[in-house]
């Protein structure tokens, strides 16, 4: 697997920032003690970074979001997240049931590479839609392959469903795919095709 260090990423034409882009909020949340693991896990350095590739896409996303919501942002909780972070958690979870949410470092996560993204949809008053579950909440209950079983058994209700398609559908439409066990991620193209092609972020 090629590799490229965070260090070099910073400079690279390929790489860019997502911190000014339009119709997008940073909410890093790695970059606060606010995640699953409690601490900071990327201190000053934190990427706001993507490969070029899914920030344009990302753009595309944020642009049909406030067409067809006015005033409504992407909110963004992670992007590119270097090997040595995607470390730190791997070690974290290895032993746990939630190991099945983390990608394990040895293949690469997705977003080492720059080309995922966690994210979740908020409205012109900057508060975040009620998408049933949060951000890392490693249960069933975030996990899209689910939903029609949770609307069913009354724990994700209609309203908190369609949040979800929004987002969705913003980000499908401009080519992400999502996966099955988490509603706010999402990558920017095939996963194999990436870990063949692209360079993995240390
Ligand atoms: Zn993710």
């Amino acid at each position: 697997m090629n590799a490229i260090s965070l260090e070099q990423v910073a400079s690279h034409p390929e790489y860019v920032s997502i911190a000014g882009l339009a119709g997008i909020r940073l909410d890093l949340r790695y970059a606060s003690a606010d995640n699953f693991v409690g601490r900071d896990l990327y201190g000053a350095a934190a990427p706001a970074l993507l490969h070029r590739q899914a920030a344009e896409q990302l753009a595309r996303a944020a642009q049909w979001l406030g067409r067809q919501r006015p005033g409504y942002r992407l909110r963004v909780f992670d992007a590119l997240r270097p090997g040595r972070v995607q470390r730190v958690l791997w070690d974290i979870v290895k032993d746990t049931p939630q190991r099945i949410y983390v990608a394990d470092p040895a293949r690469g996560s997705i977003h080492s590479f720059g080309m995922a993204v966690d994210l979740s949809v908020e409205d012109d008053a900057g508060r975040e839609l009620d998408m049933g579950a949060g951000f890392d909440d490693f249960t069933e209950l975030a996990q899209p392959q689910r939903e029609e079983a949770m609307l069913a058994a009354g724990r994700l209700s209609a309203a908190q469903l369609a949040n979800r398609r929004l987002l969705r559908e913003a980000m499908e439409g401009a080519g992400f795919r999502g996966i099955p066990t988490e509603w706010w991620h999402f990558e920017a193209a095939d996963k194999a095709w990436i870990r063949e092609t692209m360079r993995l972020v240390e």
